[in-house]
């Protein structure tokens, strides 16, 4: 294919595990992709070590003060150096790139998502957080600009590749399905003395720090039931969450007529990231098979929402709407941050949760400016209870 036939992918947290994941595909397809952007809050070392190995237009160090060393050590190339929170917003404001890869980690990667779509760029969204934060605004706007929003998250791929084909038919439901994480099947007593080393060991996913969190107390999971609910315009009734340990169903869609389509793989998130880029096209790729006499056993269960209570708080707002997932999702990264940095136990990230949501006032229907004025005030009270 001809050069500028090539898609040009602009990768917002390309030095996270999405982000380096993505540059492999990228890679390893360069017939098909090339790299405008690339963008990283601290890890100059490897943001400098990608631009000179895949040549972007731009990069963006969120960190400030490390803008001399990024600029430097790109100094005897022609790729523009920029630096701070508000370059990441002018780089996703930029015509030269065709879709943003949407990698960064958390609420900070709404700004940026937002101005891409606004631009008429199409999005692969792995930033579940933009969606649970003000997935009514995000989802409106990709439809006024038509921009397509095309999950990277491996259960709304799964759902994605599950209604191709089924445009006209209604979805009964949808079944989230959840590895359980390290601590499937373990009671509070356990959890209360649960370390951060320990749960940041995922049995089945490597992914970065917060989301290994997340994914450990069952917010993850959460998070993505509001994910799933704008991505496909669900009610929440709709959306039923499913343990499935072995993670090789990554979820599946249920028809009016009670037909079930399941999308399965190895857990490997360079697929969706691979479909995302590619749509509506597949990939060759040379990754392992599920081979089905190996993994001869596919286990489900009910999650333990008595014990994983982050899930049932994510119902909450789920079902409540309005601020409440902004609320949720501010208490949440503030107290998973706690946690990283030994400030506070397991269970008392849950318990940071439930106290902002029943603390922040609910605002039914929230324009942008109160969903950033939501998310400072959690942040604000979180802290309060952390105690930082
Ligand atoms: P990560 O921590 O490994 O990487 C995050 C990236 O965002 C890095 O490049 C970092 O420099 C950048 N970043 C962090 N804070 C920032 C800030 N304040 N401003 C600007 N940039 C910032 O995270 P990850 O695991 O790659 O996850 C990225 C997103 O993808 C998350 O929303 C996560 O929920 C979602 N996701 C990840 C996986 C996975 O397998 N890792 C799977 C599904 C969804
Ligand atoms: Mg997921």
């Amino acid at each position: 294919m001809a050069e500028e036939n090539k898609k040009r992918i602009a990768i917002f947290g390309s030095t996270g595990s999405i982000g380096t994941q993505a540059l492999q595909v990228i890679e390893a397809n360069a017939e098909l992709f090339e790299v405008e952007i690339l963008t990283a809050q601290n890890n100059d070392v490897l943001l400098i070590e990608q631009a000179l190995k895949f040549r972007p237009n731009a990069v963006v160090i969120g960190d400030e003060t490390k803008y001399e060393a990024v600029k430097a050590a790109l100094g005897s190339t022609d790729i523009k150096v920029f630096a701070g929170e508000n370059a990441l917003v002018e780089a996703a404001d930029f015509d030269t790139y065709d879709m943003m890869l949407a990698a960064i980690v958390g609420f900070a990667g709404l700004k940026p998502t937002l101005k891409a779509i606004d631009k008429g760029k199409a999005i692969a969204l792995a930033n579940k957080e933009t969606l649970v934060v003000a997935g009514d605004i995000v989802m409106q706007r990709a439809l006024e600009n038509k921009v397509p929003i095309i999950p990277v998250d491996s259960e709304h791929s799964a759902i994605f590749q599950c209604l191709i084909g089924e445009l006209r038919n209604p979805i009964e439901k949808v079944i989230l399905t959840a590895s359980g994480g390290p601590f499937l099947g373990k009671k509070p007593n356990y959890l209360v003395n649960v370390k951060k080393h320990h749960a940041l060991q995922h049995p089945n996913w490597k992914m970065g720090p917060k989301i290994t969190i997340d994914s450990a107390t069952l917010m993850n999971k959460g998070l993505e039931m509001i994910e799933a609910k704008w991505l496909f315009n669900l009610h929440p009734d709709q959306i039923q969450v499913l343990i499935h340990p072995q993670s090789i169903i990554h979820s599946m869609v249920q028809f009016e007529d009670g037909s079930i389509k399941a999308q399965m793989g190895l857990p490997d998130m360079k697929l969706p990231i691979q479909y995302a880029l590619a749509f509506p096209h597949r990939l060759a790729n040379e990754s392992p098979r599920v081979d089905f006499k190996r993994v001869n056993v596919l286990g489900f269960e009910e999650p333990d929402t008595k014990t994983f209570r982050n899930l049932t708080l994510a119902a909450q707002a789920l079902a409540k709407g309005g601020n409440l997932p902004c609320v949720l999702n501010a208490a949440n990264e503030m107290a998973v941050w706690a946690f990283l940095h030994n400030r506070i136990g397991f269970l008392d990230m849950t318990a940071v949760v439930e106290q902002t949501m029943d603390h922040i006032t609910y605002i039914e229907k929230p324009n942008l400016e109160e969903y950033f004025e939501s998310d400072g005030e959690a942040r604000n009270f979180a802290a309060s209870l952390i105690k930082i």
